[in-house]
């Protein structure tokens, strides 16, 4: 077979025709019923994506392509494509993948897996996405970040700390139990960084048998993938999967939903098979066993709410795990009204984190930051790096840094055990 004749497969989707059996059935099921669009966090700020609008745009282009193929409306136009004409790309890039909509709808379609399957043909066959995050991607394929640190770099948040990386246990002839993924955010980010070391000194303080990767780690690729580059995606995922199963990894503990979504769900696809932690998890069994008591009264009668990240809550339905560590703590837990699955994302999901918001009234972080202020909370807890710089940033914005704190969990446990 001559080269020409071999049509090339499309990346993503630009028309219906590249779209899934599942998403082409699910245009027909949607009953229009508005439900998603109701908790659509990019809908609710006033941008212009409205997960109903994505099932009836996908439906109309189907009768069109439909009518076409029957002779009845021969005139249909071939350049109506479903992305550009139906949907443009201001409404796929409001999109923070939170899963809202899909959660919400009676009759379980994926809005979610359409919006996917355009960013990937734009980012792949078109003019890959907005400026700031193609420059965090960039930086991802560059140096394995999606700032600009020298992977060189990637251990100093451990400074002054006991952690051994997996290739000192190697040459000693040792193979820890668990593999503590730091992630891009808990290795760089300023703020997480102080997470990083707080979790750290909590697993020494239980004497558990870790190890880091160190400088061999890069980034997990998710923020890649949700942009729609599957390239950049496949190759962090294949390096770190090469690296990891090169150490015989079993078990794997991250602070970070969005890696632990990626390396649990979504590297098996890539024969990377590992057990994935999430820290809310692995501090829920140790409180559970007894190994980690709390006694300490720093947070008592301090008031607490919980953010529930959405890759950790709709993504992966931990929603217990972080709550039962939180009331292991000397302290008042009181909830906001979105609260697990019906939790309002933050807005830093699906790529976000790196770019501007698209064009509406209100930033997404700053509606989520309104309703855990209203609880009269003192502190809000989160147990996910973009969803931190989310709150603090919304706590700064609505002028409450004095009266009101951000801590991850792992922050409150370990100043609750005075380490
Ligand atoms: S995933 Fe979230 S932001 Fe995207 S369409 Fe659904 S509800 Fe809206
Ligand atoms: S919730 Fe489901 S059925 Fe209702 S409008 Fe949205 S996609 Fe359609």
């Amino acid at each position: 077979e001559a080269v020409a004749d071999v049509e090339i497969e499309r990346f993503g989707a630009k028309d219906v025709k590249d779209l899934s059996w599942q998403s082409l059935m699910d245009a027909y099921t949607c009953t229009e019923c508005g439900r998603c669009t109701a908790v659509c966090p990019a809908n609710i700020t006033g941008k212009l994506l409205s997960p109903r609008k994505i099932m009836m745009d996908t439906r109309d282009r189907i009768e069109g392509v439909g009518s076409q193929l029957l002779g009845i409306n021969i005139k249909a136009d071939e350049n109506h494509t479903l992305l550009e004409y139906y949907i443009s790309k201001e409404e796929i890039w409001a999109c923070t993948t939170c899963n809202a909509c899909t959660n919400e709808c009676p009759v379980d379609i994926d809005q979610v897996s359409i919006i996917m399957e355009l960013r990937r043909y734009f980012y792949l066959e078109e003019a890959g996405c907005t400026g700031t995050l193609n420059a965090a991607i960039t930086n991802i394929e560059n140096n394995g970040a999606p700032w600009q640190f020298s992977m060189e770099d990637r251990m100093l948040w451990a400074e002054g700390l006991e952690v051994s990386t997996m290739a000192s246990q190697l040459a000693q002839g040792k193979k820890p139990e668990y593999l503590f993924w730091v992630g891009s955010a808990g290795a760089f980010d300023d703020r997480y960084k102080k997470v990083t070391r707080e979790f750290v000194k909590i697993l020494n303080h239980l004497n558990i048998n870790y190890s880091v990767l160190g400088t061999e780690e890069s980034d997990s690729g998710d923020i890649a993938r949700r942009a729609g580059n599957e390239m950049v995606y496949q190759m962090q995922a294949m390096m770190n999967i090469e690296v990891l199963n090169g150490y015989e990894v079993k078990k794997i503990i991250t602070c970070d939903p969005h890696d632990f979504n990626t390396i649990k769900n979504e590297y098996p696809d890539l024969d990377g098979n590992f057990e994935v932690i999430h820290h809310s998890q692995f501090l829920q069994q140790m409180i559970s066993e007894g190994s980690l008591s709390i006694n300490d009264g720093i947070l008592k009668g301090k008031k607490i709410t919980y953010h529930d990240p959405c890759y950790l809550g709709r993504g992966n339905k931990e929603y217990e795990a972080p709550r039962s560590v939180l009331k292991a703590l000397p302290a008042k837990n009181i909830e906001m009204g979105r609260n697990k699955q019906f939790a309002l994302c933050c807005g830093a999901g699906g790529g976000q984190m790196f770019k501007e918001a698209e064009k509406g009234d209100k930033e997404i972080f700053i509606e989520r930051t309104e309703e855990a202020i209203g609880t009269g909370c003192d502190i809000i807890a989160t147990a996910c790096p973009f969803c931190m710089t989310m709150m603090t940033d919304g706590l700064k914005y609505k002028n409450k840094e004095e009266e009101v704190k951000n801590y991850d969990i792992a922050e409150l446990v370990s100043m609750s055990l005075s380490l």
